[in-house]
């Protein structure tokens, strides 16, 4: 039986907010799951580092130098590889994902929701484009809506690979910053709604990944160099053997590990080595 793996993306939760997850740590702690710290690419800004996630090479050579610099990314990257694969993916996320792996501009009403079963890239995809954000309206989706509809997607179409990214708690650190009350519920929060569904995503035969895509300095800001703005957790729900667990990972290496984990071609533009091993 070939593996299937959910690549779950917190946006924004630096390394020392981590612990707050109290469901994840615990299956640290009964061995369910395995934990790292990883380091984003730079600039560690959102998109860059959405498409870096995906293409696994650094912005330098993928060109998305920022937010306000969103394309169609022309470079192989998970979605494209897993589908040469045979298998089906999905994605619930905010819009720049779908622009940068499927088509750009975003139109709204042709691509918010779409089921598309011989795209070379996202098969199903349902998108967000927190269109009229700011720092006191965030416009993100209820967290627990998103998980619900990947799980959707698992069951209904029955996905290979599908990725879930959510602003939640990058807006909330812009905002209130990450060590204050706020945060504190907002994590907490989000661990209760996210911790069961993984349990049933388990069931149902997936790997899971969670983790973030950069981290946040204590004025709430990412985008430069240092630990506070690049670093964050992984954790790994799954069977295959991996890095030792104090390794520093890239964040460079979660293409080419994907890629492994689900039994397809990892491309030459990604250099990067796996950190879990193949099966
Ligand atoms: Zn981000």
């Amino acid at each position: 039986m070939q593996n299937k793996l959910l690549l779950i993306i917190l946006d924004g939760v630096p390394l020392n907010n981590w612990p707050l997850f109290g469901n994840l740590e615990g299956w640290v702690d009964s061995g369910e799951a395995r934990k790292w710290t990883m380091r984003s690419v730079l600039p560690s800004t959102s998109a860059s580092c959405y498409a870096s996630i995906h293409t696994g090479v650094a912005p330098a050579i993928h060109g998305v130098t920022g937010n306000d610099n969103v394309f169609r990314v022309d470079m192989p990257d998970v979605f494209s590889e897993v589908r040469k694969a045979g298998r089906t993916t999905g994605a619930v996320t905010h819009s720049f994902w779908s622009e940068f792996f499927n088509r750009s501009p975003f139109d709204p009403v042709r691509d918010l929701e779409y089921d598309e079963a011989e795209s070379a890239t996202i098969n199903h995809g349902r998108f967000h484009t927190m269109t009229g954000y700011n720092l006191i309206n965030q416009t993100t989706p209820s967290d627990a809506d998103l998980f619900a509809t990947l799980t959707m997607l698992t069951e209904r179409y029955g996905i290979d690979y599908g990725i879930l990214h959510t602003c939640t708690l990058d807006s909330m650190g812009h905002r209130f910053r990450h060590d204050c009350q706020e945060m504190d519920q907002a994590i907490f929060h989000m661990d209760e709604k996210l911790a069961p569904y993984i349990s049933r995503w388990r069931k149902a035969g997936y790997e899971v990944i969670v983790t973030a895509d950069h981290g946040q300095n204590e004025r709430g800001h990412h985008g430069g160099r240092g630990s506070s703005q690049q670093d964050f957790a992984i954790y790994y729900f799954g069977e295959a053997n991996g890095a030792p667990t104090d390794t520093l990972l890239d964040q460079r290496q979660l293409a080419p590990t994907i890629l492994q984990r689900l039994g397809a071609q990892v491309p030459e533009t990604m250099r990067a080595q796996s950190f879990l091993s193949a099966d």
